[in-house]
């Protein structure tokens, strides 16, 4: 797999109710939520010891931005990361609002729409080679992302005229555009925005906004392995057949529709594939590209993941119910549905507060929580390693420098100020040091910095 940094952003919904009523609006909450990191007032954005980025997104959504990892492992580690740290936040949160007299619950949601029709995303960051035109990367991912949500969608309850109806993606619907300058306006598949947060001359930063919002494990790991694949053979310029979708706004609804994957969409050639016909031609591809190169572990893990869901989801996707978002929400819904065996009228309020629970992301009371502790869901990562990851950040990418810069900050109690490429530092924020190398885990310029702040005295107030 070729050196890549990988990224993910999640946007996440809050809500306080009170005898399932929301009594307290988000954006005072949200506040008690940034209390313990940040003691100013104003913009709500900070950068974390484990490197991530923390803010609050438009929508009074808070983010969790991950630091800059080197796999598609070590990125839904770190994703898995950023629901802890929320969820610590919350726990303080909570306290807070009790404090002031509000009796209620606070809970956060980790995904991608709310009860009035809102989205809110989750963001796929890949850095890739300028030397590859935009355009037609942008041309040659889209079939493939339009249709990986068969593997890659969370799920979604809807309330129609007709009944209550279950989607395979959150997102799908909401999308408007192929590709398109903003993220919240004339939501797309691929945003434009060129802000590589790197060497503008070398690298893109590659921005997906199509995706869901993954509790599993296993889904957000086969979502950016498979992805970084595909991204690896059309930088190699490796995919030839064009798969390109006569109307890829169209097919990535009528594919979500479809829970049997079965139903074909038209491309512009004329020929008619179904999502799992287009998966199926892309591993095929996949297994012809790495039959002449060298596999490392991930990869071979990767594919096999992939091929594994692919077999499962033509035979029956409901094998999938440990791995795979959508069939796992699916099947609690069928289980909950065949015990309780309510008229539809209230079993579609509670399927609807069903599929929010899903994604709660406290551990004593969200739905794939519970399923997690069961161990009714696979995993493919532990405890200790998330435990880890929200201390401290990746030790092989430019994220390493910036945690260790923040916990040294911090404990000397000199201020800074961050961004993904730079960091300054001191009481003026007169030492400033360009970060441009998102695989630079070390910097001469850094460590100097480092070793001054460590050996320095700084009772006097300034700076160095
Ligand atoms: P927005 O919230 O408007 O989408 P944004 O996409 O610019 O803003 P952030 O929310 O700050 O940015 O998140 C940036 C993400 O990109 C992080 O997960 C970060 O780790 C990742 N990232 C940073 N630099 C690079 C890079 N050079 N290549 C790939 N990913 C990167
Ligand atoms: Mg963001
Ligand atoms: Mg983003």
């Amino acid at each position: 797999m070729k050196k890549r940094i990988y990224g993910l952003e999640n946007e996440f919904g809050i809500a306080f109710t009170s005898h399932g009523r929301r009594t307290l609006p988000s954006e005072k909450v949200v506040r008690y939520l940034f209390e313990k990191l940040i003691t100013t007032e104003g913009f709500l954005n900070v950068f974390l010891e484990n490197g991530a980025r923390f803010y609050l997104d438009t929508g009074c959504h808070p983010e969790y931005a991950t630091p800059e990892c080197a796999s598609p492992l070590d990125v839904t580690i770190y994703d898995k990361a950023g629901e802890r740290i929320l969820e610590n936040l919350l726990q303080y949160a909570q306290g807070k609002v009790r404090e002031e007299g509000f009796h209620g619950n606070l809970a956060i949601f980790k995904n991608n729409t709310d009860f009035v029709g809102n989205s809110y995303g989750c963001h796929e960051n890949y850095l890739a080679e300028r030397t590859s035109d935009f355009y037609y990367m942008a041309e040659q991912l889209i079939p493939f992302l339009v249709t990986r949500q068969i593997f890659t969608g969370a799920g979604k309850v809807f309330r129609t005229r007709r009944g209550t109806v279950f989607h395979i993606s959150q997102r799908a619907q909401h999308i408007r555009q192929k590709i398109s300058g903003t993220t919240t306006n004339e939501r797309s598949i691929i945003n434009t925005r060129d802000e590589p947060h790197a060497i503008k001359e070398k690298y893109r930063r590659l921005h997906i906004i199509v995706g869901d919002s993954n509790m599993s494990e296993y889904t957000t790991y086969l979502k950016v392995g498979t992805t970084a694949i595909i991204l690896e053979m059309i930088e190699d310029d490796f995919i030839t057949p064009n798969f390109s979708l006569r109307n890829p706004v169209r097919a990535i609804k009528d594919i979500s529709r479809d829970l049997t994957c079965r139903e074909q969409v038209p491309l512009n050639n004329g020929k008619k594939y179904s999502a799992l016909e287009l998966q199926k031609e892309y591993l095929e591809l996949a297994h012809r590209y790495y039959s002449t190169r060298q596999k490392s572990e991930m990869v071979t893990d990767i594919l096999d993941k992939w091929e594994e869901v692919l077999t499962k989801l033509e035979e029956d996707p409901m094998q999938l119910h440990r791995k795979v978002d959508w069939v796992t929400k699916m099947n609690l819904l069928k289980a909950y549905g065949e015990r309780t065996k309510q008229p539809s009228e209230t079993s579609g309020d509670r399927m609807l507060m069903l599929d929010l629970q899903y994604h709660d992301i406290r551990r004593d009371k969200g739905l794939y929580y519970l399923l997690e502790r069961k161990d009714k869901v696979e995993r493919v990562t532990t405890d200790e390693a998330i435990d880890k990851a929200m201390v401290d950040p990746p030790q092989n990418t430019r994220a390493k420098m910036r945690g260790e810069l923040i916990k040294l900050a911090k404990m000397k109690r000199i201020p800074y100020d961050l961004d993904w490429n730079y960091i300054r530092i001191g009481y003026l924020l007169n030492l400033w040091v360009k970060c441009n190398d998102p695989f630079q885990e070390e910097n001469e310029k850094v460590t100097q910095l480092k070793r001054r702040i460590e050996r320095s005295n700084f009772k006097y107030g300034y700076l160095l």
